[in-house]
């Protein structure tokens, strides 16, 4: 710590991965930090298990590297030995359409000689570096308004719709596009069309003049012990005792005069604590803001951003003997097309992305249910929500008899939309900051819902931190 910069003592609540590496960025500026955390684990969304030689990803099965300082962390967390690098075969994604798989293009240059699209989506694509630069909406475009202006309905249909099921288990009728997929809108604004930005894009980057973190090409990895092991690994690397777990909260308040936060709480264990803090980060969920003992004032500053909407997802792990199954199963999985009739939302061919996901004669298939556009899909009892993947699983992957393994998680509140409407909320949460000096909301529903998004947002909010003048 550089002597013009000041120690500050911060507490941080919630030991997801926003706010574990926000908490290992801080620590490492040299400032005294304090995650506090309501559940008896760390990770959050991220949680690996093991039974009967499956591992099961709770959340997130992977993570795209494609930024230096990513990489960076996790050899300095000391866990780059364990990565495992994605399958090449998972590079091919399938999507169903009208009851049968067939496989996404590539690549831009790939969606033209794909036979998944017809020669008028094909004539439409190839119109998109003309289409001109509008946003009729003043910034607030649906993604399915987007898609279709720029590249055509079965461009949304087949591949982009399907893509939000897969990142957001979005509705494209309701994501707002600059929110939800901001380097999307950008292309757009800076560059007129997307094909010109990504071209434009690639140049700058091979004369070595773009983005100096950006790695020439992304890694799709996870870790030998699966995705566990990076918020366990960035725990460790913690200065003992940052964490307290099973945390309760008293009132939460500012002093008016000194600007610094007070905050108390009890863990499960009993013990209790307290104390006075220049900076308070929030990185819990925003749906969980409003049990926060905040004062009336702030919970009312806060009131729309705690309406962000969290839909359910069920995640099913099911295994199968290899014999049972004739499909290959050589790609990343497949996702529904927007119109198909399905109860998934689509499925990840876990064993053949990463190794070691099975037993030895056997392979899993994470299917996906629920979503914005199927919340109640996510609400079926274990055993209809089986019988009923199963008989679509049975026609598209030519499967014999039942799943000889089978586990389910459930996630009430799953993964934030940004919707339309979201900016307000943006707002709103940038004039809170302003109005409440050293309140800090994070999260992953505020600058990208991916692992290396939070984790990259920890570490600006580090570095905003250490160098904002008091
Ligand atoms: C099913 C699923 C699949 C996903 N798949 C992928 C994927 O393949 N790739 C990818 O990159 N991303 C994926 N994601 C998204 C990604 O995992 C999450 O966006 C990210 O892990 C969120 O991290 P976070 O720290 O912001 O929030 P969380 O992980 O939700 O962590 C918040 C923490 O705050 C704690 N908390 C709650 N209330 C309080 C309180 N009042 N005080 C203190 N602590 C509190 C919680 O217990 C939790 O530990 C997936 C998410 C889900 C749910």
């Amino acid at each position: 710590m550089s002597q013009t910069q000041e120690r500050k003592q911060i507490a941080i609540l919630g030991a997801g991965i926003s706010g574990l590496s926000t908490a290992y960025h801080l620590q490492k500026a040299g400032h005294s930090v304090l995650l506090l955390e309501t559940s008896q684990r760390c990770g959050g969304a991220i949680q690996t298990s093991t039974s009967e030689g499956y591992l099961i990803e709770h959340g997130p099965n992977s993570l795209m590297i494609s930024d230096q300082r990513l990489l960076d962390l996790i050899q300095e967390v000391g866990i780059d030995s364990e990565i495992v690098h994605a399958n090449p075969a998972a590079n091919k994604r399938f999507i169903i359409k009208g009851g049968k798989l067939q496989a996404l293009p590539t690549s831009p240059l790939n969606a033209i000689v794909n036979p998944l699209f017809s020669l008028k989506a094909k004539l439409r694509l190839l119109r998109e570096p003309f289409t001109s630069k509008r946003d009729p909406k003043g910034g607030t475009e649906s993604f399915a308004d987007f898609v279709r202006r720029r590249l055509g309905p079965e461009f949304l249909e087949k591949a982009a719709g399907p893509f939000v099921s897969g990142i957001y288990a979005g509705d494209p009728n309701r994501l707002a596009t600059r929110y939800a997929f901001p380097r999307l809108w950008a292309l757009e604004q800076e560059h007129g069309s997307l094909v010109k930005g990504m071209l434009k894009k690639k140049k700058l980057q091979k004369q070595g003049k773009g983005d100096p973190n950006k790695l020439p090409k992304p890694i799709l990895c996870s870790f030998r012990n699966g995705m566990q092991s990076l918020p366990d690994a960035l725990k460790e690397a913690l200065e003992e005792d940052t964490i307290k777990y099973g945390c309760e909260f008293g009132s939460i308040s500012q002093n008016p005069e000194t600007k610094r936060w007070s905050l108390n709480w009890r863990t499960s264990a009993g013990a209790t604590g307290m104390g006075t803090f220049d900076h308070l980060i929030i990185s819990a969920p925003s749906h969980k803001l409003d049990e926060l003992e905040l004062s009336d004032q702030l919970q009312d500053a806060i009131s729309k951003v705690t309406q962000i909407h969290y839909p359910p997802v069920t995640s099913m792990l099911l295994g199968f003997k290899k014999d049972q199954i004739k499909h290959p199963l050589d790609g990343f999985g497949m996702l529904n097309s927007l119109s198909e009739k399905s109860k998934m939302l689509g499925a990840i061919f876990s064993s053949t992305i990463f190794p070691d996901r099975a037993p030895q004669d056997c392979v899993s298939i994470n299917v996906m249910l629920g979503g914005a556009r199927t919340p109640e899909h996510a609400n079926m009892s274990d055993s209809a929500m089986q019988a009923s993947v199963m008989d679509e699983l049975r026609r598209l992957l030519g499967i014999e008899g039942n799943p000889v393994f089978s586990n389910f998680i459930r996630w009430e509140k799953a993964i934030p939309q940004l919707n339309l409407g979201y900016g307000t909320i943006l707002k709103q949460i940038e004039q809170t900051e302003r109005d409440y000096p050293g309140l800090h909301l994070t999260g992953n529903y505020r600058g990208g819902i991916s692992v290396g998004d939070c984790i990259l947002n920890g570490m600006t909010l580090s570095e905003k931190i250490t160098f904002q003048t008091p």
